[in-house]
């Protein structure tokens, strides 16, 4: 008997088959709608929509009729209890929107090309929503961040860590200096397949073209293969491009199965990857805060940067511990030019409106160098599905309903308490007794020892800013100063050499060895600069320039806070605030003289701000006589006043020709004049030689 006589309707079977599954799915989409219906009803109820026990009940029952079919209890369980979880995430979903009503079309930026994790990751996240979405894929993840920090998308998907390779450091550190908040999360299996061209064969293969994170997730697999030359690619889904578009069957790419259908590949090996559970999380990135509905289990991110003194990091979990809150991920990345320094990334349960979130991150604003709140968003883990994890349990800490979580986000920080007029409470005493101590590169400000700045008014040319350089280090000298950006009074004056300027001034600083400190104007250049100076300077005719203030709030450098020339000490401390509001606790405060009727200096050196300032504030209190007085004679007595009254630091202006300065030169002391005023200063202990 031949086979087709054995089965002779195998074809009519399998037709049959077809239709029964288009009918499991068409039930299976209609299930789904009811969902959302279930949805819309149970909106009236403000309880969690994961009603375990009926869901109990419900799974049971389901067994029940299962059994009537010849269908066992496992297989009923583990079909339902998938399904229940879809249901779960529709809901959810259905909620999320609800919380921020987005009309239209979604602009989404990823790195990759079609058929990259990252873009059936962002397939993945917006699989439930009622959306239409455009996806732009860029080459790199620098230019999918900045598409939607300038709005030319609404939100960007980014890989952050996988559960092989672990975190993707490039993303880290584009996340402490983008602004962005995250606003959701993706956690994708990722199952890497090897691809060739159809018809090839995995023992003809001698070239394999794959993501260096790849190649870490399939080391086994690729150790079984020594006879295959390891190319590295930039894209997954790229290098299953290049194959398909080279057409030599030799070569081989690790790609998702995605990527073999749209490129017309041959899985020749599915699940290659070292663990089986191999999942990257992702992360969606907008320009705003969301508000997350306090009934959808919610994490929060944040970046910080502790104190280098032992046991610093420590304190700042406990805060988390004692918070009650549960940290999900700790990860640190070295800061960038500061060896030896760095920041701390945690994620952690619990939304932004929540009472102990609020009270943790207050904690930890007392003992960080510098904070940050990435976000609050939806966590992509569903609650437990046991019936003794009740879903109520996800949102007992939820509290203030209705408060804006972007506002949140923005001052995570709780206003003054009411009564109190000061209106500053980072800043005050009260907030934290000992004295906040700035550390950059090795000098400490704050301390019992008197750092000096010094510098020329502005950075007028590489020789220049060396000769000054050179002068600092050799007398004693702390840090370096010079102006790039110059706010001159008349638009005619020198306004400075910009960002050349800044070269010259980072390239003599790391000469010499000493921290510099220049001047941003402009708040679109803040993260440009921080990106190589040490310390901002904000000056006096910026000191209420809240946009500014909120800028460098967000960056991790240390800010020298000039005061305006007519403002009181509490509008000084008030300036300070939004710099310590926006995550940033390094700022240190300058008094610089305020305006006057006298006609012998520039204006009136207030030195009876630095005790006044010391009493009010823990913020260091430093003194710049040169712009005080105006006058190079009087510079070096009134630098010796500030320390008596107690000045952390003093900031003079020095120039090796004040008469061919390009700014202030009546008010730059000679190097003749600022090594006699160092010795005075800072006197070196007999026979020690600088
Ligand atoms: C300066 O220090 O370069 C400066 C311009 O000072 P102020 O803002 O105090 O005038
Ligand atoms: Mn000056």
């Amino acid at each position: 008997m031949t086979d087709e006589a054995k089965h002779p309707d195998i074809q009519s079977i399998r037709k049959e088959i077809d239709e029964l599954d288009a009918e499991l799915l068409r039930l299976l989409g209609e299930r789904r709608k009811r969902s959302v219906t279930a949805a819309r009803a149970k909106e009236v109820e403000a309880d969690w929509f994961r009603d375990s026990a009926r869901e109990q009940r419900m799974l049971a029952a389901r067994i029940q009729s299962g059994q009537d079919h010849g269908l066992d209890a496992h297989y009923v369980t583990s079909i339902f209890l998938d399904v229940l979880d879809d249901s779960v995430r529709v809901q959810r979903e259905y909620y999320q929107e609800r919380a921020n009503k987005d009309a239209g079309l979604v602009r989404l930026a990823y790195q990759g090309i079609e058929g990259s994790y990252s873009h059936l990751a962002a397939q993945d996240y917006f699989s439930r929503k009622d959306a239409s979405v455009s996806y732009r894929g860029y080459t790199q993840f620098r230019d999918a961040v900045e598409s939607v920090e300038k709005g030319k998308a609404d939100l960007a998907v980014l890989p952050i860590e996988n559960t092989t390779s672990g975190g993707i450091n490039e993303v880290y550190d584009l996340l402490l200096g983008a602004q962005l908040s995250i606003v959701g999360e993706v956690k994708l299996k990722i199952d890497h397949c090897l691809l060739g061209l159809p018809g090839a064969s995995i023992a003809d293969i001698r070239t394999i073209y794959c993501h260096p994170q790849t190649v870490l997730q399939c080391s086994d697999f690729l150790a079984e293969h020594p006879g295959c030359k390891i190319e590295y690619f930039a894209d997954t889904a790229l290098s299953g491009r290049k194959i398909h578009e080279d057409g030599d069957p030799t070569q081989a790419a690790i790609a998702s199965a995605e990527a073999a259908r749209l490129f017309d590949l041959d899985v020749l090996q599915s699940s290659i990857a070292n663990q089986q559970q191999n999942f990257t999380r992702f992360l969606v990135a907008a320009r705003k805060a969301i508000h997350v509905d306090p009934r959808i289990p919610c994490k929060t991110s944040i970046v910080m940067m502790t104190g280098n003194e032992s046991g610093a990091l420590i304190e700042a979990l406990l805060v988390f511990r004692d918070a009650g809150i549960n940290l999900t991920k700790l990860e640190s990345r070295p800061i960038l030019e500061n060896p030896w320094e760095e920041m701390f990334y945690l994620d952690f349960e619990g939304n932004l409106t929540d009472d102990n979130v609020q009270a943790a991150l207050d904690g930890v604003t007392r003992r960080a160098r510098f904070i940050k709140v990435l976000g609050s968003y939806p966590s992509a883990d569903l609650p437990a599905r046991s019936s003794t994890t009740t879903a109520s349990s996800a949102v007992t800490s939820a509290s203030t309903p209705g408060a804006d979580a972007s506002e949140a986000a923005a001052k995570f920080i709780p206003a003054p308490e009411k009564g109190k007029k000061s209106g500053y409470r980072l800043a005050s005493r009260d907030y934290k007794s000992m004295d906040t101590l700035i550390q950059v590169k090795g000098v400490t400000l704050g301390g019992s020892e008197l750092v000096v700045i010094a510098g020329p008014c502005a950075v007028e040319s590489a020789e220049q800013i060396l000769a000054c350089a050179r002068e600092v280090k050799q007398n004693g000298g702390h840090i370096l100063r010079g102006g790039c950006f110059k706010p001159r009074t008349s638009p005619y004056s020198f306004q400075g050499h910009g960002y050349e300027g800044l070269e010259m001034l980072v390239a003599a600083g790391r000469q010499y060895g000493l921290p510099v400190v220049t001047e941003v104007l402009s708040p679109d250049d803040v993260a440009q600069v921080a990106e190589t100076a040490d310390i901002l300077q904000i000056g006096a005719r910026n000191m209420q320039n809240f946009t500014l203030l909120s800028e460098v709030g967000r960056v991790h450098r240390p800010v020298m806070l000039k005061r305006g020339m007519s403002s009181s000490l509490d509008e000084l401390l008030q300036a300070a605030e939004y710099i310590l509001a926006g995550g940033n606790q390094q700022v240190f405060l300058c008094e610089r003289g305020i305006r006057t009727f006298e006609t012998a200096t520039r204006n009136t050196l207030d030195l009876s701000a630095i005790p006044v300032l010391r009493s009010r504030t823990h913020l260091p209190v430093i003194v710049d006589p040169s712009h005080a007085a105006g006058k190079r004679d009087l510079v070096p007595t009134l630098a010796l006043a500030a320390k008596t009254v107690g000045a952390h630091a003093v900031m003079v202006e020095i120039h090796p020709d004040p008469e061919t300065a390009l700014s202030d030169g009546p008010q730059s002391l000679e190097f003749s004049q600022f090594k006699a005023l160092m010795s005075e200063l800072v006197p070196q202990p007999e026979g020690e030689s600088r």
